[in-house]
């Protein structure tokens, strides 16, 4: 079964304590799309300039990215540059260019109406709202947002919530959202405003999920050297939201949620091992198995005797 995919396509500019570049292929649904497509076939909504690189369109191809809902227009492509600091955890944003995605409209070809699962990826909730508009009774809906929208569009994001299956949100935007300090009261608080389930992402110390009167706790993958994290969290929806599409996505339980999260957290864990997409071009099916396996073997708990 497939994933729909809908979010921005960047080009990015990355400085870390050690290294910078730019023009680097980014944006929430480039890191979506890539992350998404080791599981299941990819259906890619969004916009991109005239000065779109034709090898970062490659990229996608190789994974076998459908790219029909993807428009090229005149004008120059959406531009981010960010700043890490040592704690790598701590970004600023730099520069933010819309450029083609001022005027982005997401018109859906006939073909991706009816796929099955269905991942926002952040964009405006509005934008997000658009997609759904457009879908034929989605199997499953997760969506991303950040806090520019929580404090911008605040409206169109609570219209937004009630229409998702899963929404996933970092540990800052979830407190943002809530005024909570808890992490496991914000978490129940979303809950309550709509999404059928609440991931709360909390960087290199892993991820919450809530569902009714379920709770899983993941930790993050521990890994020695971070090369760029830009776009983790956007590669963990991906990875997730491919998995559960090609479990067939008709009836998600817990269990399925679980497994995706770690599926969705692997993924992430490989692609801030190297700037932009790039470990993405090398990562086989036999890699992320292997490390979901040690991973799982690291989070085993013996039974109290
Ligand atoms: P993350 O590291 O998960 O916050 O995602 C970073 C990616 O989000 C970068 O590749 C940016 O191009 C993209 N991005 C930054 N700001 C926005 C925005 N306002 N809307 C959509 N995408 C954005």
């Amino acid at each position: 079964m497939s994933v729909l995919v809908v979010g921005s396509i960047a080009l990015d500019t990355v400085k870390t304590p050690f290294e910078e570049h730019a023009d680097l292929l980014g944006g929430s649904a480039s890191y979506a799309a890539l992350g998404a497509s080791f599981f299941s076939p990819v259906n890619l909504v969004g916009v991109v300039g005239d000065d779109f690189p034709p090898a970062h369109m490659e990229t996608f191809r190789s994974r076998q990215i459908d790219l029909n809902g993807l428009q090229t227009v005149p004008g120059k492509t959406f531009r981010w540059s960010g700043e890490y600091m040592l704690d790598m955890n701590v970004r600023e944003t730099r520069s933010v260019e819309l450029n083609v995605f001022e005027h982005f409209t997401p018109v859906l070809p006939e073909t991706y109406r009816e796929t099955p699962v269905v991942l926002l990826a952040n964009i405006g909730p509005n934008l997000q709202n658009h997609v759904l508009d457009q879908m034929e009774r989605p199997r499953f809906v997760v969506a991303d947002t950040m806090d520019l929208w929580i404090n911008i569009a605040h409206a169109e994001l609570m219209r937004l919530l009630p229409r998702l299956d899963l929404l996933i949100l970092n540990d800052s935007e979830a407190r943002l959202l809530t005024k909570e300090t808890s992490l496991i009261k914000a978490g129940a608080k979303i809950r309550a405003m709509g999404p059928g389930h609440v991931v709360i992402k909390k960087g290199e110390h892993g991820a919450l999920l809530f569902g009714e009167n379920r709770f899983f706790s993941c930790g993050a993958y521990p890994l020695e050297d971070i090369h760029d994290p830009t776009g983790a969290g956007d590669t963990f929806a991906g990875g997730l939201a491919g998995w559960l599409a090609a479990q067939g996505g008709a009836s998600v339980t817990f269990a399925d949620l679980r497994k995706a999260v770690v599926y969705g957290s692997v993924l992430a864990s490989f692609n801030v091992e190297a700037f932009s997409l790039t470990r993405m071009h090398s990562l086989s099916m036999n890699d992320i198995e292997a490390r979901y396996e040690a991973f799982r073997l690291m989070q085993q708990f013996e039974v109290l005797d």
